[in-house]
């Protein structure tokens, strides 16, 4: 166990083309801008407003955007709006 264990770092995308959901480990120190769905191979990419994938279609934010909401630190690679 790190110290950051309130991080989740599991996300279960769901593909908002088939219905498919699929749990994925998130990369802690950048964003996932594209996420191909392993059943109907739609490229999902992020809703407008969103940084990464598992921000708009999964169930757990990305960890950058979870680490701001914790501590309030700016550490999202995504641009700031
Ligand atoms: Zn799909």
């Amino acid at each position: 166990m790190g110290n950051s264990a309130a991080i989740e770092l599991q996300s279960t995308l769901r593909c908002p083309a088939c219905g498919a959901e699929k749990t994925e480990t998130m990369p802690v120190n950048a964003c996932q801008w594209f996420y191909e769905c392993e059943h109907c191979h739609t490229l999902l990419k992020p809703l407008p407003g969103d940084c990464c994938v598992f921000c708009s279609y999964g169930t757990v934010a990305c960890p950058p955007v979870q680490e701001v909401a914790l501590t309030g630190k700016k550490s999202c690679c995504c641009p700031s709006s």
